[in-house]
């Protein structure tokens, strides 16, 4: 058997249909599987699942027949799904499966142990693995085995990120605890928080010192779209290659000067955090608290000019949302 079909006669119950949900439950779908989406009755995304032709139930009914069971609801949900919805219903021997390690090495979930827990964790959000997909592409996984009762875990997993078109790029071996912590670093301190900081504070140096908004605006946020794609097609060489050589030069001596050695550290104490559990205790206590300090700092993220001057003018710039099948800002 290749594991292409280990999934083959198997039904697959999606829960949520969000941002990686949606994607997966579509790919898989399209690879030739059996999904069925699970998800509250009356939910945000009840009618779009159900008007892109799924079979939609409530996450209880979903799991009681399926054979594999992706969470894919928000990590905070999950622990109350799982002892909800699929401990009570999940058959012995089916594999339940993450797209990040969180509940799992953090303990919020302490799977029943007869049966599979695996992880897929695609290297892209959602909306990049159902467009990669549709083009024939994929977006790298990360898989891992947490749990294997039935002796085909492995396989699983592999299967299932082969169906949501992962393994036309590149699927990685890790371990919850890799993937977890990995994964948290890089949005805490590179991706979400490290480059939306940078553009910020670069920002406002231009603009405190008298420069024109809009001006301020291209120079840091539009044009870095033009350096994130040069490193993501060949890296920091491809990058090196497109620049002047004024502004390799200006890279060599001034890039060091703002991002150094105490940023480093301050990049270590970041990962210390994630490392002992700390960022999980205070994430978990801050969403039981009705999330009072995510949203008051998202709201100053949304309140910032860089915010107000760069929806004028990408308002000119029509295209740039053109053919978006979901929300180019989809949470990590
Ligand atoms: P999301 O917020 O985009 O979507 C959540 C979905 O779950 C929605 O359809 C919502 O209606 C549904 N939902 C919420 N509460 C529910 C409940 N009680 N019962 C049933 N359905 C419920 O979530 P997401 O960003 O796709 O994240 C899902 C998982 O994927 C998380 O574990 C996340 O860490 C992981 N992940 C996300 C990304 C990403 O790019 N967003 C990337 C890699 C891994
Ligand atoms: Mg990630
Ligand atoms: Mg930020
Ligand atoms: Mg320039
Ligand atoms: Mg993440």
């Amino acid at each position: 058997m290749t594991t292409n079909d280990t999934l083959a006669k198997a039904r697959i119950a999606v829960l949520g249909y969000g941002s990686q949900g949606r994607a997966h439950a579509l790919n898989l779908r399209d690879s030739g599987l059996d999904v069925v989406v699970g998800l509250r009755k009356g939910g945000p995304s009840w009618e779009r699942a159900h008007a892109e032709g799924f079979r939609v139930a409530e996450p209880a009914e979903a799991v009681r027949d399926a054979d594999l069971i992706a969470v894919l609801t928000p990590d905070m949900v999950q622990p109350s799904l799982y002892r909800d919805a699929i401990e009570p219903n999940i058959k012995a021997g089916a594999a339940l499966l993450f797209a990040h390690g969180f509940n799992v090495h953090f303990k919020q979930i302490q799977p029943r142990n007869d049966i599979d827990v695996v992880l897929v964790a695609p290297k892209g959000p959602g909306a990049l693995v159902r467009r990669e997909y549709e083009i024939g592409r994929g977006v790298p996984c990360l898989f891992a085995v947490y749990q294997d009762t039935s002796g085909h875990a492995e396989a699983k997993a592999k299967a299932y990120a082969d169906g949501i078109g992962g393994g036309r790029a590149m699927l990685i071996e890790t371990d919850f605890k890799e993937e977890t912590e990995t994964d948290l670093f890089g949005e805490q301190a590179v991706l979400c928080g490290g480059a939306s900081e940078l553009v910020i504070k670069g920002f406002e140096t231009l603009v405190e010192a008298g420069y024109k908004p809009e001006i301020a605006y291209y120079e840091v946020m539009h044009e870095l779209k033009l350096i994130v794609d040069l490193f993501y097609e060949g890296g920091l060489k491809r990058m090196l290659e497109f620049v002047s050589e004024t502004a390799q030069y200006g890279d060599y001596v001034s890039g060091p000067r703002v991002v150094d050695e105490s940023t480093k550290q301050r990049m270590k104490a970041v990962l210390t955090d994630i490392q002992d559990g700390t960022f999980a205790r205070n994430w978990i206590a801050e969403y039981q608290a009705g999330l009072p300090n995510y949203k008051r700092l998202k709201q100053a993220d949304l309140d910032h000019p860089i915010e107000q001057v760069g929806a004028k003018l990408r308002a000119r710039m029509p295209w740039l949302n053109a053919g978006q099948a979901a929300p180019a800002a989809a949470p990590l």
